[in-house]
């Protein structure tokens, strides 16, 4: 049994893979915050702005196994472009329930296969694009992968903290919310005195798109 927020399809908005087509098959739950509000003050992650509860986001369910889970994202992607199908596991944290049977039976049906976690937890084998993005003070268990996306400024989780993991791609993204115009100047300012870092930006809300 898989518990799915949301299965949608739209575009990559941030880091690598910015602008690319893309299923987001996201999970509901997280091992860093219940996702309730009276819960945030004391949660692992406190800035998080995803409502990953329940099952209620369009494309969402309970699929009984595997197949009916990528039976749901192959309804989504266009029919004559399946040898570009792409799909990205997010969340909550995907990696609660993305286990290899779920990871082989997307590959089987022709989908290159993406991953973005918070890194606490271990990782299926085969996956085709590992992101991390660490929260707070939480330690994370995967220290390499294709990109590391960095929500800045988390005073518990600084730049300097990650710089030497075995990672591609390293990116800052400011963090969302009211002060986010001084945030981004901040990530700019970073990334011209640390050039081993990038600036992501949340580009499917800049053009609004899921
Ligand atoms: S780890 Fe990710 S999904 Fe979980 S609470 Fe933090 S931002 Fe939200």
């Amino acid at each position: 049994m898989y518990t799915v927020k949301e299965m949608f399809y739209s575009l990559q908005g941030e880091g690598a893979q910015a602008g690319r087509p893309a299923i987001f098959c996201r999970f509901a739950g997280c091992n860093l915050w219940s996702g309730r509000e009276q819960d945030r003050a004391d949660a692992a992650c406190n800035f998080c702005d995803t409502d990953f509860i329940g099952t209620d986001g369009v494309g969402g369910g309970k699929f009984a196994d595997a197949s009916a889970v990528v039976e749901a994202a192959l309804a989504l992607w266009p029919k004559d472009y399946l040898r570009h199908a792409y799909v990205i596991f997010t969340g909550g944290e995907p990696l609660l329930q993305l286990d290899p049977e779920l990871l082989q039976a997307f590959k089987s049906a022709g989908f290159e296969t993406a991953v973005e976690t918070n890194g606490t937890l271990p990782l299926p084998a085969d996956i085709d694009w590992v992101c991390v993005s660490p929260k707070g003070s939480s330690d994370i268990v995967i220290s390499h992968g294709d990109e590391l996306k960095l929500v800045y400024r988390q005073l518990d989780a600084l730049p300097e903290r990650f710089k030497d993991l075995n990672f591609d791609h390293f990116y800052l993204q400011p963090m969302a919310g009211s002060n986010e115009l001084q945030q981004r100047q901040d990530c700019i300012e970073y990334c011209r005195q640390h050039p081993q870092w990038k600036l992501s930006l949340q580009t499917h809300k800049l053009v609004g798109i899921p």
